[in-house]
């Protein structure tokens, strides 16, 4: 599939009508590297740091999370790499944790909770992470961020490790943006400072989508029912996008529905201008955003929600079909 889309592999994505969109790719193994240069990725938008978590017996050390996360800085050769720390609980039970009996552990004791009721795995995570990056731009960001105050929270702590890192004489990170993902609703309404602290957001449409609809992400049954593109979730993404720009912060979606190319469009039409998903997407995504005129596909989409349509996907594949 690369093999078809090589001759766009080396073009920057502009729409038809001018707006450049980034897109980077997802990863969460030293082995996902290569294909950053293949796909034609901008950088590594989302690393997901469970794997080397969920594959051992007992919590890896920090000098062995420090010489991977290092491999990945090196492999990525000057592109950013946006590290994400752990998200365990819910779907990513760690076999050495003890279990926990919770009747729906997707809204249970899981990721940002778990790193801030008992800090001690996370900070080592963040060591590792400060060490890895020896003066390198670091971007790290923080997972299932509800409300504010986890991000303002989670944030102390690595503020916390830094200091401890420059009193042991480490580099430090050239430079360090912190960031959260959304997703789950409630952080899509904030309060202001919210979107002013944080340096960057990253939707996490996976979760953001299974919360908002309440239907569990891996139930085929109830999952399906729900349309990405239904008008609901696009007007939640509208208003996510519309407080990261009036905050003037970055904003991207690296869940799996970046990598769909009718879904990339539309989200990009209501104004996402970063999209994270794996490697193998990029060639697609990037084919549909060349060719396309995202101010008219805007169109189609508003004249869609005023029509009443309960999903914009008929009215905009068959504006594809007539194009
Ligand atoms: C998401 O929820 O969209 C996401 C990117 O994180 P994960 O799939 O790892 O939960
Ligand atoms: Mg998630």
């Amino acid at each position: 599939a690369q093999q078809r889309y090589a001759s766009i592999r080396d073009t920057k994505c502009v729409s038809e009508d001018g707006q450049r969109i980034e897109l980077m790719m997802n990863a969460g193994l030293m082995a996902d590297l290569p294909s950053l240069p293949t796909s034609g990725a901008e950088g590594v938008g989302l690393f997901r740091t469970e794997l080397q978590f969920l594959t051992r017996n007992k919590v890896p050390r920090r000098g062995e999370l420090a010489t991977l996360y290092s491999g990945v800085i090196d492999a990525a050769q000057g592109l950013p790499v946006v590290f994400r720390t752990l998200d365990i609980g819910s779907d990513k039970v760690l076999p050495y944790m003890k279990a926990q009996d919770e009747p729906n552990p997707a809204l249970g004791w899981r990721a940002i909770r778990v790193g801030l009721d008992k800090p001690g795995v996370m900070r080592m995570q963040l060591q590792a992470l400060l060490r890895a990056h020896d003066g390198r731009d670091m971007n790290i960001m923080f997972p299932f961020i509800a409300q504010m105050e986890e991000f303002l929270e989670a944030r102390a702590h690595l503020t916390r490790e830094l200091h401890r890192e420059a009193s042991l004489g480490h580099k430090l990170p050239g430079t360090l943006r912190i960031g959260a993902m959304l997703e789950t609703p409630s952080l899509a309404f904030a309060p202001r400072r919210f979107f002013e602290e944080a340096d960057f957001i990253s939707i996490g449409g996976n979760d953001l989508k299974q919360f908002f609809f309440a239907a569990d992400r891996e139930n085929e049954r109830v999952r399906r029912r729900y349309d990405t593109l239904n008008v609901s979730f696009l007007s939640l993404i509208e208003k996510i996008v519309t407080r990261c720009t009036q905050s003037d912060t970055h904003v991207s979606f690296c869940g799996e529905d970046a990598g769909r190319p009718v879904e990339a469009l539309c989200f990009a039409a209501m104004g996402l201008r970063c999209l994270s998903m794996r490697p193998a997407s990029i060639g697609p995504v990037k084919n549909i955003l060349l060719k396309a005129d995202l101010g008219e596909v805007r169109r189609v989409i508003e004249a869609a929600r005023d029509a009443g349509d309960q999903s914009v996907r008929p009215a905009v594949m068959e504006y594809l079909r007539r194009r």
